[in-house]
This record gives structure tokens, sequence and C-alpha cells, in this order.
């Protein structure tokens, strides 16, 4: 059967999933993801309400998204172009003419009693996504895309506050989701998994969504069904609401090894919507076809069918002059990044704009490889740890380059520039200030460190004495008392240096020589 390992950076929020994978002789398994994304606008797909909905709940609230009758809903332009930049960054078929219509159930958290949605005539159709070996796919493969329609997200319902009530946050609602739903073109969890981090790549790229699954901005149901080998696909059962990775391909699992148990068994694979229950591995059923809710779709009267003109679409088209795979392919080589760096730079939100901007600024000292070795694990890990993401990073790009400036040009010591990086973001000063103000600048001043020496030497009369005689443990005791004194600031070359002069001898080496010297004789 399939087994999939799953390995979580908890760093960089990435999953890297290794295939472990085989399906049970004689079988295959058929898979098609639907996939819900928020429309990353700062408004709401028909009104004029914000989109932050992590503030204090039912603050964004408009009459349209409280479905306050005769209020009329307005299309919000700017969710229109990044469904377009998407369909086109999946080379999709935007369409001349498409229309919404309304979706009707009943739910609290669904105020205007049905969903406005695309379902006859979809905003783009066809398209794919290639699985390639930089993805980590086996063999390369071409995911094709059904289509991408637009639609409305619902509030938030709390079942869990209140005994015996239901409450309401309708912050979310009429937000605007992009529903992307591929062809039934995946044969195995892990081929799932590649895919649903390949687009959500592909979306943070194109900037279209934040596509963040723990947040919840993007969502994935996913259709499977078995069959033996050289025959037709089998009857699909639809997986609700799979939103890690790891749980979406530990989903399918299941869900593949019950159907084959099934059919084995004599039985048949009926249409059903089922659900996971990762504590139990296994899919039980949420309902089927009988079970399925009549939505009488019409069509939403209150809006006219959105026509897009082929001058809109390439225009948009010339924004989008590389396409992710293009884009990896190019900084590997432009700046020499591995594969791993390369895929961390685009899978993190907003990281590869700001590491080329920082690049771009050719300073003293300032390589390509430091600059991804300073935004990947310096800043980013710092960030993690205090659990702010890139896209919120509050250091600018050229205070960041600052920084690295300060340590490839020897003014600070790499271990300080770790502890600039994590004050800049508490206080967001400039580099240097901070460095400053907290006397960290690495002391290179030869003057300066001997008088620290001659101090020391006067105040510890027999170990100097012994260091004269040739006790090397001690020269570095001695080192170790200056080095603490200025809080391993001090260079330790000038050091090495200043304290054999301290001792008399001309230069560090000369005073080694006499060390040597002294360790043979006394052999
Ligand atoms: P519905 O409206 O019932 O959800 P869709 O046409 O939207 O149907 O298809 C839903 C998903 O089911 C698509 O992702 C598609 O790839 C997938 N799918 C279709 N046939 C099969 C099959 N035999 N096995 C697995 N998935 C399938
Ligand atoms: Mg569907």
């Amino acid at each position: 059967m399939f087994r999939i390992a799953t390995k979580v950076n908890k760093r960089h929020g990435s999953v890297r999933l290794l295939n472990t994978s085989t399906i049970k002789e004689g079988w295959e398994a058929v898979i098609g993801i639907e996939v819900h994304a928020q429309i990353n606008t700062k408004t709401k797909l028909f009104s004029d309400s914000s989109t932050s909905y992590n503030d204090l709940i039912n603050t964004h609230v408009s009459s349209f998204d409280a479905a306050f009758p005769g209020v009329q809903p307005r299309l919000n332009d700017h969710a229109v172009e990044l469904a377009v930049k998407t369909a086109l960054a999946l080379q999709g078929q935007v369409q001349k003419r498409s229309t919404f219509d309304r979706k009707h159930y009943f739910y609290p958290d669904l105020p205007q009693g049905y969903q406005i949605t695309q379902q006859r005539e979809p905003i783009a159709r066809g398209g794919y996504i290639s699985l390639t070996e930089n993805d980590g796919a086996i063999k390369p493969l071409k995911v094709g895309i059904h289509q991408l329609q637009l639609e409305q997200d619902t509030g938030k319902s709390f079942h869990d506050m209140r005994p015996g009530e239901t409450l309401l946050d309708l912050n979310r609602a009429g937000t605007g989701l992009m529903e992307i739903v591929t062809m039934p073109d995946l044969r195995s969890s892990f081929e799932a998994g590649l895919l649903v981090k390949k687009l959500q790549n592909i979306l943070q790229w194109v900037g279209s969504s934040k596509a963040n699954l723990e947040e919840g901005s993007m969502r994935c149901d996913v259709n499977v069904s078995v069959n033996r080998v050289g025959e037709g696909f089998g009857t699909r059962c639809e997986l609700k609401n799979l939103n890690r990775v790891r749980i979406l391909s530990m989903a399918i699992d299941a869900e593949i090894k019950r159907q084959i148990n099934v059919i084995e068994n004599g039985g048949k694979i009926s249409v059903e919507t089922r659900r996971y229950d990762e504590d139990k591995d296994i899919t039980f059923k949420l309902r089927d076809k009988e079970n399925a809710p009549d939505y009488r779709y019409m069509p939403e009267p209150d809006l006219p069918p959105l026509i897009i003109s082929k001058n809109y679409i390439d225009k948009i088209a010339s924004t989008l002059s590389e396409l992710p795979d293009q884009c990896l392919d190019r900084i590997m080589s432009q700046y020499e990044l591995n594969i791993s760096n390369a895929n961390l730079l685009l899978h993190e939100y907003k990281c590869l704009d700001f590491f080329e901007e920082a690049s771009k600024i050719v300073c003293f000292g300032r390589n390509h490889k430091a600059v991804a070795n300073w935004t990947l694990n310096e800043l980013s890990g710092t960030l993690a740890s205090k659990n702010i993401s890139f896209q919120e990073n509050p250091i600018s790009v050229e205070r960041f380059g600052s920084l690295i400036d300060l340590v490839q040009g020897g003014t600070i010591t790499g271990k300080t520039g770790k502890d600039v990086i994590k004050l800049m973001i508490d206080s967001k000063s400039n580099p240097l200030d901070i460095v400053k103000e907290k006397g960290w600048l690495r002391i290179t001043d030869k003057a300066q460190l001997r008088l620290l020496c001659d101090e020391l030497i006067k105040k510890s009369p027999e170990k100097a004495k012994a260091v004269q005689n040739g006790d090397s443990k001690l020269f570095k005791w001695f080192i170790g008392r200056v080095m603490g004194r200025t809080k391993g600031m001090a260079d330790p070359n000038t050091l090495n240096q200043a304290l054999s002069n301290a001792f008399g001898w001309n230069s560090y080496d000369e005073m080694m020589e006499t060390v040597d010297n002294k360790n043979k004789k006394s052999l």
C-alpha cells in the first residue's frame, strides 16, 4: 500500500515530501483536487469592507456582507485582475465572458442564504501545472486544470465557545475566493502533495493569494477513486477539508486502502462525501448521493456578465514575464544557489523579492551567497522564532544590506550580526546605530588592546612570568581574559599581536617560536 513520509521543516514552514509509496499490486488510484484560495485583495469580492479578518470580530461587515435587503453586489476589479493573472500563470484560457450564479443553502455563516459563484461559466478554463524534478517529482508530470472560478467565502461559526450556542464572526463573509479544480491526473498521495505545494508556490509567486494552509487562506478537497490496472476509472469519493499537506497525503492513502478493501470483498464504492479521522487513520462518511444538497443554482440577477477584453488580458500577461519554473532556473544560475535554497526563496512569500533587492546593491564584500545565507538562515530563522511571517518582516532591504556589509567588511563579527538582527526586528533601528549603542564594534585598534593586556599582566605577575618562560596555556588564559573584558569584540589576530608585544616579543609568530623551542628543550 501507499505509505508516505514527510519531513517538516518548521523554520521555513515548508514540508518536504519523501516518496516511499507503492500501491497494492494490480491496482491504480486516480486523484483530482479542488483548491479554494483566498484572493489577496484589501477589500471583499462584492463590497468595500476590509478582508483583514483577524481584527475584532464583526468589524468588517458591510450591509451587503450582512445581506441587508436590497443591497447590491459590486465586483472588485482587483480580484478579477488577480484571478486573470493566476489563470495566465497556470497557462489557462481566460474567458471573454463569464457569469455569476447563486448557490443556495442554509447555514448561519452565510447570511444571504446563497453563495455567489461561477457555476456555469467560470472566468478561466484549462491550463496545467507541471511537476518537475525540481519539485521532487520522480518523473515529470503535467496536471491539467479543469477551471478557475470566482466565489465568495463564508463567515466563521464558533460552536464550542458557549454551550448550546453557535457564535458568528462575519469578518470573512464575502471575501473573494478562487476555486481551482484539477483534472483527475494524479496517481498517488505523493503526487497530490507535490501538486498542492506547487500550486501554493505559484499563487504566492503571482501574489494572488497568501495560500497559507495553516491560516486557512488555502483549503483543499480531494477526489479519490481506484481501479484495477487496465480498467477504466472507478467511482470517486470526495474527501473534505484537508488543510495540511501531510494530512492530505495520509487521508488519500487511507481512502485508497478503504476502497480497494471494499471492492476486493465484493462491495461497491458509491459516490460519497467523506472526512478523514487523523487519530484513527480512516475516512468516514459525511453524506451520500441521496443526501447531497440540491443547491438550486440560478443566474445572479444583480450582476451582469463579466466581459474581459483581449487588451486587458494582454496587459496583465505582460506583467508576467517569468513563471516560477523559469524563475527557479534563473536564480539558481544567476546567484549560484543550490536547488533547496532556490526553492526556499521561491516558497517563502515575498522572500525572493527581498533577496533580489538586497543582492542588487553591490557594496564592498556583499556577495550573493552571503545575502542568500543571511536571508534564508538568519533573517528567516529569527522571524520564524518570533512568529513573524516573511511578509511582515519589519527590516528594510537597505538596513538588511547594511548589516551584511558590516559583517562582510569586518566591522562586526558574524555572531554580533545575528544579535543585531534580533534587535533590528524589535526596535526597527539602523544596524550601525545598534552596534554603536551597544558597543559591539569589532576592536581592531592594537593600542587599545595593548593597554588592556598591560593592565592584566601587571595584575597577574606570576602568570605573566610563566608565559615568558614558555607556558602557552597561560598565554591563552590571558587572551581569554582580555576577550572577556571586550565582551568578545576584540579582533582575535590583533589581540594575539598586542599580547605578544606586551610580553616583549616582536610578533605573535616570534612568541610561538620561543614557546616551541622552550618546550623542545624541556623534553
Ligand atoms: P463536482 O462538481 O461533483 O465536485 P467536478 O467536475 O468539480 O465535480 O470534479 C471534482 C474533482 O473530481 C475534479 O478535481 C476531478 O479531477 C475529480 N475527478 C473526476 N473524476 C474522478 C475520478 N474518477 N477519480 C478521482 N477524481 C476524479
Ligand atoms: Mg466541484
